[in-house]
């Protein structure tokens, strides 16, 4: 026989013995301690190794391989966060974090999280959250205006530049007539369509092409000059090449700053090609958009005012919270064309004016709230107060490109336009042997024992990658809280272990 629970039977901890949501006097209590173990964790971020020195695979049998029947105490899941959670995470927060571009959350950005989280909207129509629809409207101006972009530009939020890249892309299919979002690709007699981008362009680009049902090879990768930046005549004579071989070439991607060495492609002459062939400009800037917040710098950024769509990072070098992208756009209703499917049961009877419902300029229907952790951080830290913390970060890294120059033990493989170094160890010792075609592979494996070494240290994690084919380190600035003194002893590391693996080679 199976027993009915009772009254009478004295609950057991948790909510296992209530029905609806835990009590608010123990949220309170809980939320306070949350509050306090944030706190206390980025005040004392810096004692755990940026990369934990873990093996795959240790961590998941810390775990029960099913969840409790019966709700257990916040007190014991909050005390196993402590333990279990917290350590084992790569410490993004910490500020020897100079690996890939940097996404660490400010205490402005993070408030905003959980007032998103508390609040619960879900702007995916005007309805369903008017001042989730209307503060990203807001949001999204203040934006383009703090950028220096014309106000033919709208846009909205996504989670990543991935997400943007894919929207911006399906709008560009959209705009060739093809309509491709009513009849799709298939069983159709169309021509191959082209995309273009530099051959540093990121794989979102790629990845979007196979999403979109173009396929990679829809993909034109254009060859690069020696600083990374994508050749605009190549990109000419590519377009013009697949047109007389009956292609149809749609858009153009240029990036500002690219994701290996940071390079800008020459975005006002492609943008000249691009109006000549009629195509779709996106311009990714997901990491380096941000320095345009700084009009003296806009240098670099010449010429993507001309472009249809544009994707920048807040989750990047803006210090926001995971996840925010802004996707900025001249033609909102091609976006819309793109996406927009209104089926009866989000048709909203009761007014007359129209309104902005964004689930109709994306893949995905429901969305987060991401407007109100931008606005709390954009009061909290002021244009100003973003302005000066990246203009710190280009300082410090050109700083630390400088010793790296000074250096004859090592070279430097990349202009530094923005706030990331490409670089290399290449002992004198070694240099005897350059014309050796065991030369390169030699040092390739060199600077992946540097780099290891330095990242088993603990004290700041490097990330790597491939110029010329040559095995490239990267330090890359933009965690909030790196200073002089992390860039400092990141070079302080590189040095003695150089040494150290010099040492063994002779
Ligand atoms: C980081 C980056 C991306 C991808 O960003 P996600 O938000 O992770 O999708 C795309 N392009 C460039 C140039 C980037 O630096």
């Amino acid at each position: 026989m199976v027993s009915e629970p009772s009254d009478s039977v004295s609950s057991p901890p948790g909510l296992s013995g209530t029905l609806g949501d835990m009590d608010p006097e123990a949220f309170r209590a809980a939320g306070h301690e949350v509050v306090d173990l944030i706190a206390d964790y980025l005040a004392g971020v810096e004692r755990y190794p940026v990369l934990p020195p873990i093996e795959p695979g240790t961590l998941r049998p810390l775990f029960p391989t099913a969840p409790p029947e019966t709700g257990e105490p916040i007190e014991t899941i909050l005390a196993d966060y402590r333990r279990l959670i917290e350590p084992n995470a790569t410490h993004w927060q910490h500020p020897g974090f100079l690996a890939y571009f940097a996404t660490s959350a400010s205490g402005p950005g993070i408030l905003g999280e959980m007032l998103t989280a508390g609040l619960g909207q879900n702007p995916m129509l005007w309805r369903t959250s008017p001042i989730g629809t209307e503060l990203e409207i807001v949001v999204v101006d203040w934006l383009r205006a703090a950028l220096g972009l014309p106000e033919p530009f709208d846009g909205l939020l996504t989670d990543t530049a991935s997400t943007s890249s894919l929207i911006a892309l399906a709008a560009a299919r959209q705009a060739t007539g093809i309509d491709a979002a009513a009849a799709g690709l298939t069983g159709r007699d169309l021509p191959a369509l082209r995309v273009y981008a530099s051959s540093e362009a990121h794989s979102s680009i790629e990845k979007a092409c196979m999403t979109l049902g173009l396929g990679r090879a829809a993909l034109v990768r254009i060859p690069t000059d020696g600083a990374y930046a994508m050749e605009p005549a190549r990109l000419e004579a590519a377009i013009e090449r697949d047109r007389a071989a009956g292609q149809r070439p749609i858009a153009v991607v240029a990036t500002i700053g690219t994701t290996s060495s940071t390079a800008i492609d020459p975005v006002e002459r492609i943008a000249a090609i691009a109006e000549r062939h009629g195509l779709w400009l996106h311009v990714d800037s997901a990491y380096a958009g941000a320095a345009a917040l700084i009009p003296e710098r806009r240098t670099a950024f010449v010429g993507w005012e001309r472009a249809d769509s544009i994707v920048v990072n807040p989750h990047k070098w803006f210090f926001t919270p995971l996840d925010a992208s802004l996707l900025l756009t001249r033609r909102m209703a091609t976006l819309r064309d793109a996406f927009s499917l209104v089926p009866e049961y989000l048709r909203t009877l009761d007014r007359e004016a129209p309104v902005r419902d964004y689930n109709e300029y994306t893949p995905q229907l429901g969305r987060r709230f991401r407007a109100l952790k931008l606005w709390i951080q954009l009061r909290s830290f002021g244009l100003e107060g973003l302005r000066r913390r990246i203009e710190e970060h280009i300082r410090l890294a050109r700083e630390f490109a400088a010793w790296v120059d000074a250096d004859p033990d090592f070279e430097r493989l990349a202009p530094v336009p923005f706030s990331t170094v490409c670089f290399r160890f290449a002992p004198a010792v070694l240099a005897r042997d350059a014309a050796d075609p065991a030369h390169q592979r030699r040092l390739d494996e060199l600077n992946a024992r540097l780099m290891e070494a330095v990242n088993r240290t603990g004290e700041v994690f490097l990330s790597h990658t491939r110029l010329d084919e040559r095995f490239t380190i990267r330090l890359a600035i933009g965690n909030l809280r790196t200073g002089e003194r992390h860039v400092a002893r990141a070079w302080e590391l590189l040095r003695s272990e150089a040494e150290r693996l010099a040492g063994e080679l002779e």
